[in-house]
């Protein structure tokens, strides 16, 4: 048994310990990035469907800091939400108002075990916090010459697997860490980290094009297309948005001798 499921274990006891307190609803942890459950076969349908509006509110009010990192109550009719931002997770736990301090005893006596719980599991999950590791790194730019290093490294020659396919599958995660709501804010991404201009041109098939692109602007023809790190966000962005799955096809391209990308999306035929 490996010691991240042993851990993942001793986490879930714990967690069903304190549910096991009257005036207690529910607990839910979710990742801080992603907003994923972390005991995912903890829930029930009905609570998965309520934790991505819970986490979409809590990233939200701690992007505006409304509020200190240490804790957040919300209030709703008879019940209370106290959500618990530890290392890499939220802690959500749905109470009864009458029962407050009871609740807030409970988790002070739990918190010093759940926080080291929580710091072991996420070691050995090794989860890269994309979110955080882009926020803290805004204001440092990086050469464009030294990212096309990155990207067009022969990754084949050593993990037989290509570069192309690491890169568009590393552009979906980061959009689907980066809870990203309108296009315009996935535009203001692009233009952050400077990884182009990027508009759609036609809403069907919806046709996205960018100019700049930080992958193959003036790399000149050498008949391919290049832009799969852009593929991935892309196509990530509009099935976060539309929650359906997505071909991507870049069809114009600089590599192959196109002044702008230009990517088309068709819903994917299963
Ligand atoms: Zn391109």
């Amino acid at each position: 048994m490996s010691l991240l499921y042993k851990e993942i274990q001793k986490y879930e006891s714990i967690l069903n310990e304190i549910k096991k307190f009257p005036g207690i609803l529910n607990i839910d942890v979710i990742d801080k990035d992603t907003g994923e459950p972390v005991l995912s076969h903890n829930y029930n349908s009905e609570r998965l469907h309520i934790i991505p509006l819970l986490n979409s509110l809590v990233s939200d009010m701690l992007n505006k800091e409304l509020c200190s990192t240490d804790e957040i109550v919300i209030k709703n009719k008879d019940k209370k939400y106290l959500i618990k931002p530890l290392n890499n997770t939220i802690i959500i736990i749905e109470y009864l108002l009458e029962f407050e301090s009871e609740v807030f005893n409970i988790i002070k006596k739990f918190e010093g075990i759940i926080n080291k719980i929580d710091k072991l599991t996420y070691k050995n999950l090794s989860v890269i916090p994309l979110k955080s590791i882009l926020d803290n790194s805004k204001k440092k730019k990086v050469s464009v010459a030294l990212f096309r290093l990155f990207r067009f490294v022969d990754f084949d020659k050593y993990f037989n697997i290509s570069n192309e396919k690491i890169m568009f599958y590393f552009g979906k995660e980061i959009i689907s860490s980066l809870n990203l709501r309108k296009f315009e804010d996935f535009v203001e991404f692009f233009k952050e980290y400077d990884i182009g201009k990027i508009d759609i041109t036609n809403k069907n098939p919806i046709t996205v094009d960018v100019y700049d692109c930080i992958s193959c602007s003036g790399i000149g023809n050498i008949n391919r297309t290049l832009c799969y790190f852009e593929a991935g966000l892309i196509s990530g962005f509009f099935e976060e948005q539309k929650n359906i799955k997505f071909d991507i096809t870049e069809v114009k391209c600089c590599g192959l001798g196109d002044n702008f990308c230009r990517f088309l999306l068709t819903s994917k035929k299963i």
